[in-house]
């Protein structure tokens, strides 16, 4: 098995899924006492919060790219950053480090094709549903992105800052999510990515009324098909 290379803490709510995922789905691959191989870099979201909601994406850029490379050097394989905002310094990140950074987008773009999905709805924090980092890298591979209007983007980004990534998830929030997400059945989703790593705390296919693509989730399949590749 190679070793992933975790760059975590935004929040460490959605850290926890993606340790705990990895873990369960190695045991379920391989049986036994297996368990993952990795190591993780876990930063105060706080001060990445901040650099968010100042717009100094290169300083974020250039702390995270910190991240990768102590990462590398402890004897990471591949990186997994574990947010879809912060993929906004993708290209920092990867320029930083020689082994592969693993794109959140990548692995729920493969699903959506799989699935036989042309129009996706997105919710996510404000960055990546109104900037063009995340929906064009899926635009690109032909899928036609679908986010809520206002003030439905508000509140779904509200919820997050405010609530999952603090732990706490309220029934009175998940409905608000399922209004939003059946707007956007409404405008010709066929499906929802879950584009937040927190928004499966709330969501799931047993309450949503559109099929979920769950970024976490298919973040960690697409670490585990790469450390557990035949090298
Ligand atoms: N974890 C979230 C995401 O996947 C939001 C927190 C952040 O801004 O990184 O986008």
């Amino acid at each position: 098995m190679r070793t992933i290379g975790l760059i975590g803490g935004m929040s460490w709510e959605s850290t926890a899924i993606y340790y705990q995922e990895l873990n369960r789905r190695v045991r379920d691959r391989l049986g036994g006492l297996h368990s993952v191989s990795c190591l993780l870099s876990s930063v105060d979201f706080a001060e990445v919060e901040s650099m968010q909601q100042h717009g100094e994406w290169d300083r974020a850029g250039t702390f995270l790219a910190q991240h990768a490379q102590r990462l590398q050097d402890g004897g990471a394989e591949c990186v997994v950053l574990c947010t879809n905002t912060m993929h906004r310094v993708f290209d920092e990140i990867s320029a930083a480090v020689e082994v592969p950074v693993l794109h959140i987008a990548d692995g729920t773009a493969a699903a959506l094709s799989t699935a036989q999905v042309a129009t996706v709805g997105l919710l996510g924090t404000r960055y990546t549903m109104e900037q063009q980092f995340y929906r064009s890298r899926l635009e690109d591979k032909g899928f036609h992105v679908v986010v809520p209007d206002e003030p439905d983007r508000t509140i779904v980004h509200d919820i997050i800052y405010n609530e999952l990534c603090l732990g706490k998830v309220l029934d009175h929030s998940r409905a608000l999510y399922i209004d939003i997400v059946r707007a956007l059945a409404d405008r010709g989703a066929e499906a929802v990515i879950l584009g937040c790593t927190e928004i499966g705390l709330l969501l799931d296919n047993s309450n949503c009324p559109l099929p979920v693509f769950d970024t976490t989730l298919l973040h960690v399949e697409a670490a585990l098909d790469w450390a557990l590749a035949s090298r």
